[in-house]
């Protein structure tokens, strides 16, 4: 069946969305219906950032800012994006502006056959300890429609007793959860790691029905050994890739899946091409095809890759689906298709 076809016959997955009604205007911007015209199937987003216009002096202090809503869909439809996942980000490390659960809840009700919310908190919220209670909130926003928490960037170490308590309980919820690894404290945003991501892996083995969604450069790097490069990890690393922790780990551990969004992700699959190719058939169930769109413009050479790869069939036809569409489509049980 064609995603075109798939997507008009979409029905139950995000009526939750409906529950949201309260926080929504109710109204359906008029392109909402619309599908990118004229081209092929096109790709679920597994990582996104939006929120509504702001006063143009809150930017970024470059100037840069996230894309309003109609922004977005508008560079969604240019790449051929059918839906994408609504990051939230409410921890206030490197932020210029919040945006909160209700933001993204009520933007993505406009579009709610593009737009796929997921949550977020931050572990110092409700009493700043290892006790704090999330899941009564965590459970509001299950019912206002969100599938997942994200993204999570609280710059603590990764196996803080504060991230702790989090996590259990977003197992508890049944939510994924995405997140952003930090080098270091101060100076840089999210859970902190050390070089071979040992913090990570014990978050993995200590919640192993929690699926996490791997993001970001001091993750993607562990793909290969050479992270540690004069001393300094490295970013984004290039070339030959000699196999590395996140091989290691991601065999290890069915928890942790691959959020292939941002130059981090893109580098990781592309830097040694027919490395690549054979990570992606290896853990095809694990990955989710993704931008991290976060700028207007903003580049998104993941899209050209992705159709060089399906013209040139440098990787297997369930391979493609599954990482492009069908792995998003289970994991946030969208109920789209047969
Ligand atoms: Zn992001």
């Amino acid at each position: 069946m064609k995603r075109r076809d798939v997507l008009k016959g979409m029905t139950g997955g995000l009526g939750a969305l409906a529950a949201c009604a309260p926080f929504c205007s109710g109204k359906i911007l008029a392109g909402e219906e619309k599908r990118p015209a004229g081209r092929k199937p096109g790709f679920i987003d597994i990582h996104v950032h939006t929120c509504k216009p702001r006063h143009p002096k809150v930017t970024r202090a470059n100037g840069t800012r996230y894309p309003t809503p109609q922004e977005l869909i508008e560079m969604m439809d240019a790449a051929g994006i059918d839906m994408a996942v609504v990051q939230t980000t409410v921890s206030p490390e490197c932020r210029y502006t919040a945006v909160t659960s209700e933001e993204t809840i009520e933007i993505c009700a406009n579009y709610p056959k593009r737009l796929i919310p997921f949550c977020n908190l931050d572990p110092r919220f409700v009493s700043n300890s290892p006790q704090a209670k999330f899941r009564p909130l965590l459970e509001a926003y299950k019912e206002l429609g969100c599938k997942g928490v994200g993204e999570y960037v609280p710059n603590l170490y990764f196996d803080d007793p504060l991230n702790m308590n989090f996590f259990r309980q977003v197992e508890d919820a049944g939510l994924p959860l995405t997140f952003h690894i930090a080098l270091r404290i101060g100076g840089c945003y999210g859970c902190v790691d050390d070089v071979g991501l040992p913090r990570l892996e014990i978050v993995l083995k200590t919640f192993p029905k929690l699926v996490f969604l791997a993001h970001s450069q001091p993750f993607w790097a562990e793909i290969s050994t050479d992270v540690v490069q004069d001393g300094k990890r490295v970013g984004y690393p290039k070339g030959k890739v000699t196999p590395g922790r996140v091989v290691e780990l991601m065999r290890k551990y069915p928890n942790l899946h691959g959020d292939l969004s941002a130059g981090s992700g893109f580098n990781a699959i592309s830097r040694d091409p027919e490395f690549g190719y054979r990570f992606m058939e290896e853990f095809q169930d694990r990955l989710y095809w993704g931008t991290d769109i976060a700028n207007v413009p903003q580049k998104l050479p993941i899209v050209d890759y992705f159709h060089k790869l399906e013209a040139e069939k440098l990787i297997s036809r369930a391979a493609y689906d599954k990482i492009t569409w069908q792995n998003a489509n289970r994991l946030l049980k969208l109920n789209i298709g047969p």
